[in-house]
């Protein structure tokens, strides 16, 4: 007999089967499909992620997330790599350690992280950001956008360019890029379906693009936001916060957000609203929510103007 929770009419899945595992010693029990990275969240064992998405498949591309498993050759992707009975992983030691300080050292070198909440992670480990040289300064002539600047034997290589402004609700400064691919599908199979965005280029030369690099508004954006909401680095931002924060006046400690149902359609995706000096000054959604898994329309995500 199939089972439904009254209130969602969603099927109640029986209990899956646990596994017992340790994280840095301590013992937890987790469901036989969870990841490395849940059974570290059951440990309350931190663990520094920026590919990750909770409403995203992994990608694997940043390779912060890194744990030592006992047995196993190379350090593996906790926020992928599944957990299996017994298992016992380390988070913290010298391999892991090492790891990332150089992760943070090559990302911080050439990209810049400053909103990418990475401060204290970079201070743990020790990582010099400026280990490779000063990053070169923006080389960006606007011909090639999301172009990154040639290599130089004096500096380290860099992703530093101008922000692309070519529309009225979203700034792309791909100098804060890390190339995740987190907008990538967030924009494809994971939530819009739009496939307007990907990966140009090769190498250090890759970067996230329209179709020939034309306007977004000529692409095949829906202006959505979902991009916006899943961006670790700040590099997609709604212009109401980017030109704040250019005027020197974005205060996120001085915001409130609240928590409420979309009413544009009878949906009902939940809207957080981030409040500032009385005014709206951005919306997101939780990624936790079973309506929409934190993605929303051009509407529930940009169609707030009206309220002020
Ligand atoms: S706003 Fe939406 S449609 Fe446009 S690039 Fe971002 S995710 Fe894709
Ligand atoms: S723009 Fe943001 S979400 Fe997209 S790849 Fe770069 S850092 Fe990741």
């Amino acid at each position: 007999m199939t089972l439904f929770d009254t209130r969602t009419w969603t099927k109640l899945e029986p209990p899956k089967p646990r596994v017992e595992v340790t994280i840095d010693g301590i013992p937890v029990s987790v469901p036989e499909d969870a990841t490395i990275l849940d059974a570290c969240s059951e440990a309350e064992v931190e663990v520094p992620t920026m590919c990750f998405g909770p409403n995203l498949t992994p990608r694997n591309a940043c390779r912060a997330c890194v744990v030592e498993v006992e047995g196993q050759r190379v350090l593996a992707p906790s926020c992928s790599r599944q957990v299996s009975e017994g298992m016992a992983v380390s988070t913290d030691s010298e391999r892991v350690r090492t790891s990332r300080k150089l992760v943070f050292e090559l990302l911080g070198s050439s990209v810049d992280l400053g909103l990418a909440g990475m401060d204290d992670w970079v201070a743990r480990y020790g990582a010099d950001t400026a280990r490779f040289g000063e990053p070169v300064a923006s080389v960006s002539d606007g011909t090639h956008p999301g172009h990154h600047s040639p290599p130089s034997t004096d500096a380290a290589a860099s992703v530093a360019q101008d922000p692309i402004i070519d529309n009225d609700l979203y700034v792309r400064d791909l100098g804060k890029c890390i190339l995740c691919y987190k907008c990538v599908d967030a924009c494809g199979v994971d939530a819009q379906n739009s496939f307007a965005i990907s990966v140009a280029g090769r190498g250090f030369d890759s970067r996230i693009s329209t179709e020939f690099a034309i306007d977004l508004g000529s692409s095949a954006c829906v202006f959505c936001g979902n991009c916006i909401g899943v961006c670790p680095t700040g590099a997609l931002m709604g212009t109401v916060e980017f030109d704040m924060r250019a005027d020197d006046t974005w205060d996120d400690g001085a915001q409130t957000v609240t928590r409420t149902v979309c009413s544009f359609c009878g949906v009902g995706c939940n809207l957080d609203l981030h409040v500032q000096d009385d005014r709206v000054v951005k919306v997101t959604s939780p990624a936790d929510h079973s309506v929409a898994d934190g993605h929303l329309c051009i509407k529930g995500r940009f169609g707030w103007e009206h309220i002020q």
